[in-house]
């Protein structure tokens, strides 16, 4: 069933489990409870469809590095699926060793506990469950770096996929409209009696369940617990002050440009990281891209700026001028980009501003900081691949300057990936859930998305979300 929040006066129904947001993770969670037979109630803020007044709750204030919070989100039925890229890779045994970062631990779990659910992961993601993750190219790099593979989802749009099903669904019960505002605790301040939802018109309403399940994103999810301080003041969750800490992207860095040997032999190479290296360098993982100019696909800001040159070179009537210059190119010649996993650091975090959105919520302030670990696994992985690509002749790169000297400052960007914020941890002193997703100190409060990631590794985030999340179904069936 699927019901406008605004239409109505309240939502009274007996249900299992609570799920609060409809992305990639809240999606796969009710279908999946729903199928073993729960009452699910399965709660969405924004409408059917994007709107400004909808989005404007997700404003938020940079005041370290920028990472576009407001406009790498979407919030509306089927979340930020609405205009995700669909690349995917999964995490690496390795990601879950025992390991320490920054006096932090990683993951409390082996890749063996998500490892089975792979597969389903795939089938909802529309993957080909043959293409597999095989790398697109062989050559091999000396010691330190192996040929590595993405597989593409269409990409899949939740909303789209699973609408129908939703409707139709006697043991689902959404609710779009419904922003879930506050979190009430029983007296004990053990349990979750219910939480608050408002719709738009002021209206707000209490909703009850057995068990609630957090799915707003690796930033909303933070910033709400932050916000459900009427009875406890740190907010829910949040007794070691761990809320919104370990805020972790993966590190889009322009390390250069590189010049093929041999330009027709490929038009793309990727190569990931090997293990050995990263441990005995004490650094994080990589995976690096080398793509012929031509064979880039533009899209998000890049493609914003070729229609905006487009549209102005065909106004001003120069556009064979404009395409001669802009497919001037060296042949062989190819860009560099990188997804590099980031340490988590107490300092990158997610917190509470002093603005109010309009439910009277304050608003988030991210603080996104990459520390001196980072900046290490950065020049180490340019300079190894630079070194390596050359002796392997491939061809030669072109460092920038900011990976030669390290007096001055690294450039990055992001991927729109937010990580680590309610990370997972055995104990409460390092992490705001145990090793099932089970908020520290609550019985029945449970967080599924990246913010539950320990450590990020150099894989995109989406599929070990599900993986995790059909992993978090069955431990709430048992
Ligand atoms: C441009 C772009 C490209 C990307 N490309 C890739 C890629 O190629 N590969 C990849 O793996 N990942 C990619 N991502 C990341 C991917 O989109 C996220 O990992 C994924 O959407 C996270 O799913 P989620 O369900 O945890 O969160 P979201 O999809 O963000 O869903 C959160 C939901 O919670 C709802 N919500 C928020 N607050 C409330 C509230 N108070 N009450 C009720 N509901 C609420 C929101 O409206 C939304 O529906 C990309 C992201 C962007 C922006």
């Amino acid at each position: 069933m699927l019901q406008d929040f605004n239409l109505l006066s309240n939502i009274d129904g007996e249900y299992d489990s609570c799920i609060v947001g409809t992305g990639p993770a809240g999606m796969t969670l009710a279908l999946k409870l729903a199928a073993s037979g729960e009452k699910v109630l399965l709660l969405e803020a924004g409408g059917l469809s994007y709107s400004d007044r909808s989005q404007e709750l997700y404003d938020c204030e940079s005041v370290g590095h920028d990472a576009w919070p407001k406009y790498t989100r979407l919030r509306y039925f089927g979340g930020t699926s609405n205009h995700w890229s669909g690349r995917c890779r999964p995490f690496e045994k390795s990601d879950f060793y025992d390991r320490s970062i920054n006096g932090l631990p990683g993951w409390p779990i082996r890749y063996g506990e998500i490892e089975p659910y792979l597969p389903e992961a795939m089938t909802i993601l529309d993957l080909d469950p043959d293409a597999g993750f095989k790398p697109i190219n062989k050559p091999s790099l000396e010691d330190h770096f192996y040929p590595d593979a993405f597989a593409q989802s269409p990409p899949t749009r939740f909303q789209a996929k699973y609408i129908d099903q939703i409707t139709a669904s006697e043991n689902i019960h959404c609710f779009f409209n419904a922003t879930a505002v506050d979190i009430k605790l029983d007296q004990s301040h053990q349990a979750v009696t219910h939480i608050q939802v408002a719709n738009y018109n002021g209206l707000s309403t209490p909703v009850k369940a057995g068990t609630f399940i957090l799915c707003l994103g690796g930033l909303e999810t933070p910033r709400f617990m932050l916000n459900c301080n009427k009875q406890i003041k740190s907010g829910i969750g949040n007794r070691t002050d761990m809320v919104g800490r370990c805020f972790m992207e993966h590190l889009n860095v322009p390390m250069g440009s590189f010049l093929y040997r041999e330009p027709e032999a490929f038009t793309k190479l990727q190569f990931f990281t090997d293990d050995q290296f990263c441990q005995s360098s004490s650094i994080g993982k990589s995976n690096i891209t080398m793509s012929i100019v031509s064979s880039v696909k533009s899209y998000g800001r890049t493609k914003a700026i070729k229609t905006f040159f487009k549209n102005l070179a065909c106004q001003m009537q120069i556009e064979d001028k404009v395409q001669f210059i802009s497919d001037f190119k060296c042949p062989g010649m190819g860009t560099i980009g990188t997804l590099i996993e980031q340490a988590p650091n107490l300092d990158s975090r997610v917190s509470l501003g002093d603005t109010t959105d309009s439910f009277g919520l304050l608003k988030a302030q991210l603080n996104w900081q990459i520390g001196a670990y980072d900046q290490n696994t950065i020049r180490q992985a340019a300079l190894t691949m630079a070194k390596e690509f050359s002796n392997a002749g491939l061809g030669q790169i072109r460092l920038a300057d900011f990976i030669l000297n390290p007096e001055q400052e690294i450039k990055f960007g992001h991927h729109a990936h937010h990580m680590g914020t309610t990370r997972m941890s055995d104990d409460p002193k390092y992490g705001v859930v145990d090793r099932n997703s089970k908020v520290h100190g609550l019985d029945n409060l449970y967080i599924a998305g990246s913010s539950v990631f320990s450590t990020g590794g150099a894989c995109n985030p989406t599929m070990p979300i599900i993986q995790l999340c059909l992993r978090l179904a069955d431990h709430l069936k048992a």
